[in-house]
């Protein structure tokens, strides 16, 4: 548990950006992260897992970089169709998801390959191809700061919504997320195959009746081919959310746009691509010397390499005001902003 200085968090943070922390230190137990907490009572702290869903802004962070690796697989309750998982808060979700399906676990499939940790699954309630964690969420452990105890979370209190819990918003910055446990099939898992990528991508693979670890396969090879690889150019996923917007609003862009892909959410609201209306705007694949938005995927932008944070923040404000001004829509960032 060595305490480093002046620490650069570039190889932690998937957008590439350098920024030094004042302090840094790995936590692998309770015990560990207590001690660092009562050594260093006053610093400002960043909780950090795969560093997957930030961008560094600053070129310090002026406190206490604590990087979760808390380890643990544990059956901790199972029956003849369903497994309880507990999984420690540092594992890598990738690796989770890759030990549930050799297990024949199922329902995680759909989220294969999302970078980051188990620890950070929840607080954005990370989805993909028509699944999110909360489908499959059971509870979860985590340290209040302030009190130093261990509070569990069950669904409802963890307030999960599209990219949302209750740990962004209202108990924002108050606990760190110790382990997660997962509800998942052992048989009859039910398959999510609707979505059009997964469906088209099964049927050129001729697989009629695909098995989880089909799903996951077929789920890894589209995001390979669509979204950019961090190891290679530095990026966060989708920045932005897809917005949910009133039906009038979406009327009214009918009137110029057709086509205008929508999804419905409840009667009088629906979802619309972000990534579409940045693309109709003209901002895909543009390129401000080291950095821009992806040249496949308006969502993302992207770090060519030597990029500062504060130019990427700056390019993502132009696009939400630009959207705002083309379509009368607000955009909302998915990236936690530090
Ligand atoms: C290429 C790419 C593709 C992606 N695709 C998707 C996708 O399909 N769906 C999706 O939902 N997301 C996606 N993401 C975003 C990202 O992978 C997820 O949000 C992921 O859950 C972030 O995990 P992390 O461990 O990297 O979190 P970090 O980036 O380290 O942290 C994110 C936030 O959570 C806090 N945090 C982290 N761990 C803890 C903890 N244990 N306790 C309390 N707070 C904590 C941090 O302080 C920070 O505020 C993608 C990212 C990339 C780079």
């Amino acid at each position: 548990m060595e305490v480093r200085e002046n620490f650069n968090l570039k190889a932690f943070n998937t957008f590439g950006i350098d920024c030094y922390s004042k302090y840094f230190s790995t936590f692998e137990s309770v015990d560990e992260l207590k001690s660092l907490l009562e050594k260093f009572p006053n610093e400002k702290l960043l909780i950090l897992g795969g560093g997957s869903n930030i961008l560094f802004t600053e070129r310090n962070f002026d406190g206490l970089v604590l990087y979760n690796q808390i380890k643990g697989f544990d059956i901790i309750d199972e029956s003849d169709g369903f497994v309880s998982v507990k999984s420690g808060g540092g594992e890598s979700w990738h690796q989770f998801v890759m030990k549930c399906l050799e297990q024949n676990y199922g329902g995680v499939e759909n989220l294969s390959f999302i970078p980051g940790s188990v620890g950070a699954s929840p607080m954005q309630n990370i989805g993909a191809y028509g699944v999110e964690i909360k489908d499959i969420f059971e509870k979860l452990e985590a340290f209040h700061i302030k009190t130093k105890e261990i509070h569990t979370f069950n669904k409802d209190k963890c307030e999960f919504a599209y990219r949302e819990s209750v740990f962004k918003r209202k108990l924002k910055g108050q606990y760190i997320i110790l382990n997660v446990t997962y509800r998942l099939t052992k048989k009859h898992h039910s398959l999510k195959t609707d979505y059009g990528a997964i469906k088209d991508e099964l049927k050129k693979q001729n697989i009629n009746s695909p098995t989880i670890q089909d799903i996951s396969r077929v789920v890894i090879s589209i995001r390979e081919s669509k979204l950019p690889n961090p190891k290679e150019i530095g990026n966060a996923g989708s920045f932005f959310k897809n917005p949910i917007v009133s039906t009038d609003i979406l009327v009214e862009l009918q009137k110029h746009y057709a086509h205008v892909p929508n999804y419905p959410v409840s009667n009088d609201k629906v979802k619309l691509a972000a990534g579409w209306l940045i693309e109709k705007a003209g901002w895909k694949g543009k390129v401000f010397g080291n950095y821009g938005v992806h040249k496949k995927q308006a969502l993302v932008l992207v770090n060519y390499g030597g990029a500062k944070g504060n130019d990427i923040y700056s390019l993502s404000e132009q696009i939400i005001q630009d959207i705002q001004e083309k379509f009368g829509v607000t955009l909302e960032r998915e990236v936690n902003i530090l």
